[in-house]
């Protein structure tokens, strides 16, 4: 579609935001015979937060890639567009790098406590949680200390889980939120196992693709929305590049920081104004390393590296294409503190790091890396972040407004899911739960057209 084409578009829902969110929605009204909309997506390419790439000729996942079997809106959605998993590789022995030697009691106490807050929490309302505003005053580790819990080195091993789960530290994390993060996914042992289950063979990003295929014109890409009108009869979206999209219903479905950035006429309530503000994205890197052969399994190791506190990378987790026949792959994560502690500005340092690392773990004179792919998702214009690791006091205020609709704009985007939030299959269920409140709501005046696409 050009650019004059789309400049005076009319349209019954328009999408902001081609993330897996904002492409279920769009997939979901589809299905319900919606066929007039427009999807605007800032980025160069359907998916957001999803990306997959390829290294030494097989398809890796830079950005989200883990599925597990209680995802089911993300399995269900799979199938639909006929796309299948592929088991994780497990055999063998993982590499625990911790440098540290922790008591199992005391971590068992933080855990208990955790579920306990966690069993205790209406997902829907996590705010109504009767220690809300005491949990929401603590960070995890501030958390932990006030559960008697002293040892230093289970400080540390709960501060290095709660980076691996949220891209945060345990000394800056709020307690209510990582309790609900925790709650909202199945609890510590489904995340610490459950959901590292299976990946999307060839890569996950096919959904964003491939329902971008079936928009075809309707999907706009390199639009990022900078201002929104709206009243009690239509909302007028405004891109950067001055294309004005009028849309009787709006799904946004970004995370609230992306929110933050787009002008509202007028303005949006204060509490969603103050979530948007205060909602905290951290962004960190994957990276993904080729060998001639997945090496560690022949001795024994199946390619899991627990990190200590130290280390100059995140987890590495074996990511060899099905049955190991073709290059061994490893994926790893990575935050810019651990890079800028390992003075890394250059890509090719970056690389030899990793592989001097893998190197280091497996204990032998490996192979040399044959390829080295990565994403900084701090370099992103349009997406603020991986995940969300929430801070103390900034949210039991306005979160209650989280998923809220306003007028005509409804709001989707794993950040709004109640269920494994910060996840894909919370981007799936909001997408479809956006979708679902247009398609039931009680406006018989509002015209949202089964049918034609309808420019003017
Ligand atoms: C490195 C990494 C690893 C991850 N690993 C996993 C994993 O293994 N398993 C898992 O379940 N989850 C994982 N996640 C999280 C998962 O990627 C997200 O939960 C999910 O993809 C979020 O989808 P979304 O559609 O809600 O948001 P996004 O993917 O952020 O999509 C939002 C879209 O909106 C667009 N946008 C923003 N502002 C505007 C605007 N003003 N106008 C138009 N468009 C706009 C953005 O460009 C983006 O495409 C990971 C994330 C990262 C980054």
């Amino acid at each position: 579609m050009t650019h004059s084409e789309l400049s005076d578009i009319n349209t019954a829902v328009a999408i902001v935001g081609a993330g897996l969110s904002g492409s279920a929605a769009a997939h979901h009204l589809l299905r319900q015979g919606i066929t007039d909309m427009v999807v605007l997506e800032a980025g160069e390419q359907p998916g957001g937060r999803v990306r997959s790439r390829v290294i030494a000729g097989v398809p890796v996942d830079l950005g989200a890639q883990f599925v597990g079997p209680s995802q089911t809106s993300l399995l269900r959605l799979l199938a639909d567009l006929g796309l299948s998993t592929i088991p994780m590789h497990k055999a063998g022995r993982d590499v625990v790098h911790y440098d540290f030697a922790y008591d199992h009691a005391q971590l068992d106490r933080f855990v208990s406590a955790l579920t306990d807050v966690g069993s205790a929490m209406d997902l829907t309302t996590p705010w109504h949680h009767p220690d809300a505003e005491y949990l929401e005053r603590l960070t995890v580790n501030e958390w932990a200390r006030a559960l008697g819990i002293r040892d230093t080195a289970v400080l540390a091993f709960i501060s290095t889980t709660v980076e691996m789960f949220i891209s945060g530290s345990g000394d800056t994390v709020s307690a209510l939120w990582f309790a609900y993060f925790v709650a909202a996914a199945g609890g510590w042992q489904e995340l610490s196992g459950g959901t590292l289950d299976a990946r999307v063979a060839g890569g996950v990003q096919q959904v964003a693709l491939r329902i971008a295929d079936v928009l075809a014109e309707r999907i706009r890409l390199r639009s990022a929305v900078t201002l929104l009108e709206h009243n009690d009869e239509t909302v007028s979206l405004t891109t950067e590049d001055g294309t004005t999209v009028t849309a009787e219903r709006v799904i946004i479905a970004c995370s609230p920081s992306e929110v933050a950035r787009i002008r509202f006429e007028p303005t949006l309530p204060s509490a969603r104004v103050d979530l948007d503000a205060k909602w905290t994205m951290s962004a960190g890197m994957k990276f993904a390393i080729a060998f001639e052969s997945p090496f560690w399994r022949e001795l024994g190791f199946s390619g899991s590296i627990f990190p200590s506190r130290t280390s100059p990378v995140g987890a590495v987790i074996d990511n060899t294409p099905t049955d190991g026949a073709g290059p061994g792959v490893l994926i790893g994560f990575a935050n810019s503190r651990r890079f800028a502690s390992a003075q890394s500005s250059q890509r090719a340092d970056r690389a030899h790091i990793v592989e001097s690392y893998v190197h280091q773990m497996f204990g032998v004179s490996a192979p040399a890396a044959i390829d080295y792919v990565e994403h900084i998702w701090a370099d992103e214009t349009w997406l603020s972040g991986c995940m969300s690791p929430n801070r103390p006091g900034t949210l039991l205020d306005s979160w209650p407004s989280i998923r809220n609709a306003i007028g005509r704009i409804h709001f989707a985007g794993t950040e709004t899911s109640d269920h494994f939030n910060g996840y894909m299959e919370g981007a799936v269920r909001a997408g479809q739960r956006a979708a679902d409140e247009i398609l039931t709501a009680d406006d018989r005046d509002v015209n949202v057209v089964r049918g034609g696409f309808r420019a003017t």
